[in-house]
């Protein structure tokens, strides 16, 4: 009996301590402030994919793209220079295994007249529907305005205009030669630098424009967007530019970071700048893609994009190929990193 009864006090004692551990772990939750959120994962890497390795950027190579088009002649919209230009960017695209869209257009000059020009997309796996778009301007301006002689001629355009161009390319042969299961979209824009210097900011970027209301693929929304401008002259430095950092500030974080891990901090300085009249404007406005511009400011006041910008001294002696491996090998890890699901 006696044992009995101290047996029972026994089990509702245990009963009870079990009720209050339950109640406990019911109530628990909403005792504490802080939100319920899921365990970071510990790393960020797929573990389901092989992981690739990011392959060298070639600097030599890129010069060679970007020597060809100056070797045209200035590539201002209805020279035949520029009309040669645009066919063997095509030929180049479909040689490097992309499926090239060629997108014609017309585009009214601010000075009169028509431009025929032409947005040449070269895409890699378009059968993909993750995609990084990267972009570049390759017309040259028609005129020498900052000069002080032959303002009236047009200029080679090494680095405004033939350097982004060139990186893309041998961004092609990159990946032509390195296989990776992300999609790629190399773009290269045209009639961009034929515009007002005193006038709208919608006299410049006229192939952006056409392209963010003609997008040459439906439903297009790309993991990274990102435009390269004036990207091997050898003073030349990129600064994290204002309207990249309202659009798209987590990218601008990420291709500065990735820059840097790479040793290219010289170039990529973490710094901010104001926002500039360019192709990525118009993106992020008519297409809703927020697209980050590098762009080389590497002075202030009077001639942010350096000395030979619109002048006759932007031909191949201003271009250093140092600026066009920290860039190309920025924009190499940004596409393989990605895949990696590293970035
Ligand atoms: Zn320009």
């Amino acid at each position: 009996m006696q044992n009995k009864t101290k047996h029972s006090y026994k089990t509702y004692g245990l009963l009870a301590l079990l009720l209050l551990v339950a109640v406990f772990y019911v109530i628990q939750p909403y005792l504490s402030k802080k939100p319920i959120v899921p365990p970071t994962p510990v790393q960020s890497l797929k573990p389901n994919i092989t992981q690739v390795l990011v392959p060298e950027f070639s600097p030599d190579s890129a010069f060679l793209f970007l020597k060809k088009q100056v070797d045209f002649g200035p590539r201002v919209p209805n020279s035949p220079a520029h009309k040669k230009c645009a066919e063997w960017f095509g030929k180049e695209f479909k040689r490097l295994g992309l499926t090239v869209v060629e997108q014609k257009f017309q585009a009214a000059h601010y000075k009169g007249g028509t431009f025929s020009g032409v947005n040449i997309i070269g895409q890699y796996k378009p059968e993909l529907a993750k995609r990084i778009l990267i972009a570049a301007h390759w017309d040259s301006r028609f005129q020498a305005d900052k000069d002080t002689k032959d303002q009236n001629k047009p200029i080679d355009g090494a680095d405004d205009g033939a350097s982004g161009a060139g990186v893309l390319l041998e961004l092609a042969r990159t990946l032509a030669g390195n296989p990776v299961d992300i999609g790629v979209d190399l773009f290269l824009i045209d009639v961009e630098d034929q515009g007002d210097d005193d006038g709208e900011s919608e006299t410049w970027c006229l192939g952006s424009q056409y392209w963010a209301k003609n997008i040459h693929r439906p439903g297009y929304s790309p993991y990274y967007a990102i435009l390269l401008d004036m990207v091997g002259a050898k003073d030349a430095r990129f600064y994290k530019e204002g309207i990249s950092r309202e659009v798209a500030p987590q990218t601008v974080e990420k291709i500065w970071d990735t820059a840097v891990s790479l040793g290219y901090g010289e170039y990529f300085v973490n710094q901010d700048r104001g926002g500039i009249t360019d192709d990525h404007l118009f993106i992020a406005r008519d297409a809703k893609i927020p697209m980050v511009d590098i762009i080389s400011t590497p002075n202030d006041g009077q001639h942010p994009f350096g000395n030979h910008h619109h002048t006759h001294a932007d031909n191949l002696s201003v271009i250093d190929k140092n600026v066009l491996k920290a860039v190309g090998q920025t924009m190499t890890a940004v596409i393989y990193r990605t895949y990696n699901g590293a970035l």
